[in-house]
């Protein structure tokens, strides 16, 4: 027995497994009855990634669509290998097969081995049945939702080919659904295939056996992962929750939605018994979209009238209830949704701050520069140590997949002056960016990952609406902060 470094026992017992003698073994096949060949287990790197709305366009070269729509997606890299198209997507674009290439190996360069990768959401590209109706010539209805079931089982491949080792997350945004041309919600044949192409990365170290089943549901599932032994990971569906879609998009939100809380609450009920901490992952955060409010005030609508929460009243209000009635169990939140690098803070009426949320950047260039982050996270007290922002710096130069330089863009805990990436850490961040014009600056650059055109509102001015959304959830607290200065 090879005796290996270990860093947490309770990790290691749930860690990946090497063959002790796999060298050997290459090199001398003839010593292989002399070679323990017993299974050891490797030692937690300690390290992770957090990834999101990859909108990954596959169609992007007209003259390769047809070919991929006749392949298993084993021979997608091989057809995308002949296409003339080899420079990343640029600005206003989705992500395509050279900037995927390019994000990839960046991140393997900087985490070779990564315990876990979160992908809060947004997959697939933008528009997909548009595109795809203008690109493929069989373009049915059938065709069409195989394709983009074929794209998802491509991007679980690629991601499971980059980092073997890894408890792969995912989670659904509202883009990754066969929907149409609209973002809608994900029907059972989606659910199926999605839970099939990704279960072997969720169930990496067998914490979430009942991924498929709870998956093809509705789109949620609850699992272990490394970074808190005691902790409990939600993966939340949050489109039926969205108040886009109780606009328009789905037909009828009110069962989808109203039975995904249930199912929360039990979740929640369930992990305080234990004792477990539960983190949340999902796609359209809680909260104010800042972006889009700024945009209504500058139309003339009324302040009041302008806030737009991202979860319809209906869900919000019971979401926010349940947030403050297990505030000892939530532990952390990571969602996305905005395509920016940003902050929340969920906090009680009282003010008293419940629970940290990540929201981070997007790979896509639509309108800021692809970014990812890494992070190191200590299990003994499971909590992420730190993080560190790399973004592509040189797109406006068409770089290709290996002339695209991915550079260090910020460390949170020397940007913001914290010890650690937690609830905490994140209360420190945000009062040091609503208080101290160095911390704002740094989150205004940062915010749009370098790209301030792709900004909204170049430079976030005024800053209150953006500001106000840092630790302001409900509409009422939004309110107070935003209209009554
Ligand atoms: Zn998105």
């Amino acid at each position: 027995m090879i005796q290996r470094p270990i860093a947490n026992p309770t990790l290691v017992a749930s860690r990946s497994f090497v063959v002790a003698c796999a060298s050997v073994l290459t090199l001398v096949p003839v010593l292989t009855s002399g070679c323990n060949q017993e299974e050891v287990p490797a030692a937690p790197s300690l390290t992770g990634l957090f990834l999101s709305d990859i909108h990954f366009n596959p169609l992007g070269d007209k003259t390769i669509v047809d070919s991929l729509t006749q392949a298993p997606v084993s021979q997608w890299d091989s057809i995308f290998a002949t296409s003339s198209q080899t420079a990343c997507a640029t600005y206003m674009g989705d992500t395509n097969f050279a900037l995927l290439q390019s994000a990839l190996a960046a991140m393997q360069q900087r985490v070779p081995d990564p315990d876990i990768i979160f992908i809060s959401g947004d997959l697939l590209m933008h528009l997909f049945q548009k595109y795809f109706d203008e690109t493929a010539t069989d373009h049915s209805q059938t065709a069409y939702e195989t394709f983009v079931n074929r794209t998802e089982q491509y991007l679980a491949l690629k991601l499971s080919q980059t980092f073997p080792n890894a408890q792969i997350v995912p989670t659904l945004g509202d883009w990754d659904t066969a929907g149409g041309t609209a973002a809608t919600f994900a029907g059972p044949g989606f659910l199926a295939s999605f839970s099939s192409a990704w279960n072997e990365a969720v169930n990496r170290h067998g914490g979430a056996p009942d991924f498929q089943s709870t998956f093809s549901t509705g789109g949620y599932y609850s699992t272990t992962f490394p970074i808190d032994p005691r902790g409990r990971l939600i993966g939340l569906y949050t489109q039926p929750w969205a108040a886009e879609c109780t606009s328009g998009c789905a037909p009828d939100a009110s069962p989808v939605g109203n039975a995904e809380i249930q199912w929360l609450t039990t979740q929640l009920a369930d992990a305080r018994s234990q004792g477990l901490r539960v983190w949340l992952l999902g796609h359209i955060p809680p909260g104010i979209d800042a972006s889009t409010t700024t945009q209504n005030v500058a139309k003339g609508t009324s302040c009041s009238a302008a806030i737009t929460p991202f979860w319809a009243d209906a869900y919000s209000s019971q979401l926010y209830e349940l947030f403050a009635e297990y505030r000892d169990v939530l532990a952390f939140g990571i969602f996305a949704h905005e395509h920016f690098d940003d902050l929340r803070l969920a906090r009680d009426s009282s003010g008293v701050p419940i629970f940290g949320i990540k929201l981070p950047p997007s790979i896509t260039p639509l309108h800021s520069n692809p970014a990812f982050v890494q992070f190191r996270y200590d299990p003994a007290i499971g909590v992420i140590v730190d993080t560190t922002t790399w973004y592509l710096s040189n797109l406006a130069s068409s770089p290709n997949a290996t002339s695209a330089v991915w550079e260090k863009e910020y460390s949170f805990g020397a940007t913001y002056g914290q010890s650690a990436f937690d609830t905490k850490g994140v209360a420190g961040a945000v009062e040091q960016v609503l208080e101290q014009t160095d911390a704002r600056s740094s989150y205004t650059n940062y915010f749009p990952s370098q790209y301030p055109a792709g900004s909204t509102s170049v430079g976030l001015t005024p800053f209150l609406p953006w500001g106000c959304a840092l630790d302001n959830l409900t509409v009422a607290d939004y309110t107070a902060c935003y209209c009554g200065k």
